[in-house]
């Protein structure tokens, strides 16, 4: 059986960042990561610029494979059932069209951490000096492994989570994202933006924009409606208002489960004793499902985190739940509506695009919103982001006696 300092579960760019924070302070780390490396990621790729600065002061210049074509990303455009469409640039110029099969790859590699692939995580036991770890290797052979911690960063249906907290994800609204590729005839929508659609008859989440010479077409909705339906109304929908056509989708469409939510009512899962967990697995979400700067910096927070445990024997389940408080400041506020009504939260400047626009225009777009955030209310999310939302204001913080 190996033993190591920590054991990181999963090998995305929430564990390189927490691997390399571990590595530069000189523990012996291991990530365990499921599938063969480099290994694919369902993903838009466009990183937040302060995602991107976290790139290059950690790992420095992203190497050309790391990136999709085009390379870079100028911004978000809004549309809106009302016809009315709103681009906003990313403050401080474009950001990478992260690959991500070779982006995270790339940032694993370089945090300096030792790696085995095709070794999926199967069961987890604090045993309060260590944690227990049992793999399966590809071919079925059982791995065990023993670490003083264990990180998850296993992304939305994390195994790390479901060891500590069995009935988490019985507790919680699941999402489906999927998308589809199409070779395009004619595509109007500027292939410098990210495209999204706020419109309730669409779907709960709804996007396109252009990917090495395709143009993706994606949906999101409540766990259980079907994909290839939701997906036919909006290529439809893009056809007859955007006047987008497209050959019909390739084989390789794609979709997984989304654990969106736990950002917007400040109800993230830090972990239990010796196991933390970090990135989507936490249920950090940017607006717009922007998940990998938060995934970054709260991996780098994880990996500081067991870092000052290790070094200062305390215990790390509070160091962590002290340190991670800056992270759901910046993400809870980008969903906070006090936030958005008179701070910047974003990363783009929505406020500046809505004055921009003609009167009409504007009272438009903001009835449109509301109908689009009524879609929603079935979650009774409402009452707990308004409580969030004046905590925010009167203590500066978000409750953490709300996180598991
Ligand atoms: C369709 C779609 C589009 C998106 N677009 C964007 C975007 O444009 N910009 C953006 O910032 N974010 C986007 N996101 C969100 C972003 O992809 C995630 O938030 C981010 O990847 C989370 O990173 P992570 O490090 O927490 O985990 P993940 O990226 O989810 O990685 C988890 C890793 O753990 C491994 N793993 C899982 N279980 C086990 C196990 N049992 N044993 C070992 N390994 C395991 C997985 O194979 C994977 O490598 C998108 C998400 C989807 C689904």
């Amino acid at each position: 059986m190996r033993n190591v300092d920590v054991i990181i579960v999963g090998a995305s760019l929430a564990a390189a960042a927490a691997a390399k924070r571990l590595v530069d302070a000189g523990f012996e780390t291991l990530i365990l990561e499921r599938l063969e490396l480099p290994r694919h990621k369902i993903c838009s790729g466009i990183l937040s610029p302060r995602g991107y600065r976290f790139l290059l002061e950690n790992f420095g210049p992203l190497p050309r494979a790391a990136l999709h074509d085009p390379t870079w990303c100028r911004g978000v455009t809004f549309h809106f059932p009302s016809m009315v469409s709103m681009p906003m640039d990313f403050f401080g110029g474009t950001t990478p069209h992260l690959h991500r099969k070779y982006s995270d790859y790339w940032a694993i590699q370089r945090s300096g951490a030792e790696v085995h692939d095709q070794t999926s995580v199967v069961a987890l036991s604090d045993k309060g000096t260590h944690v227990a770890v049992s793999a399966r290797r590809q071919g079925g052979e059982t791995v065990e492994y023993g670490a003083r911690y264990v990180i998850g960063a296993d992304g939305p249906s994390s195994v790390v989570r479901k060891a500590i907290y069995p009935q988490y994800d019985k507790q919680i609204p699941w999402f489906f994202v999927g998308q589809k590729f199409h070779d395009i005839i004619h595509c109007p929508l500027d292939h410098e933006y990210f495209h999204f659609w706020f419109h309730p008859r669409l779907g709960h989440y709804t996007w396109s924009h252009a990917r090495d010479g395709r143009q993706i077409v994606g949906v999101g909705f409540k766990k259980g409606d079907s994909f290839h339906d939701r997906h036919r109304i909006v290529e439809a929908y893009l056809r007859e208002k955007h006047d987008v056509q497209l050959q019909p989708a390739a084989p390789d469409h794609e979709g997984c489960a989304e654990n969106f939510g736990p950002s917007l009512i400040n109800r993230y899962v830090f972990g239990r004793g010796n196991m933390l967990l970090t990135g989507q697995s936490t249920g950090f979400l940017n607006m717009i499902g922007e998940g990998m700067s938060c995934a970054l910096h709260s991996g780098a927070i994880a990996g500081e985190a067991v870092v000052e445990s290790l070094c200062h024997n305390q215990p790390v389940q509070s160091v962590y739940r002290q340190m991670i408080a800056s992270e759901v400041r910046r993400t809870s506020d980008q969903w906070n509506p006090l936030m958005i009504a008179f701070a910047k939260p974003h990363e783009a400047d929505f406020p500046a695009a809505l004055l921009a626009l003609p009167r009409e225009d504007r009272i438009k777009v903001l009835r449109d919103i509301w109908r689009f955030v009524v879609l929603y209310k079935e979650f009774n999310w409402g009452r707990q982001i308004m409580a969030s939302s004046l905590a925010r204001l009167f203590t500066g913080r978000y409750p953490p006696q709300r996180w598991l």
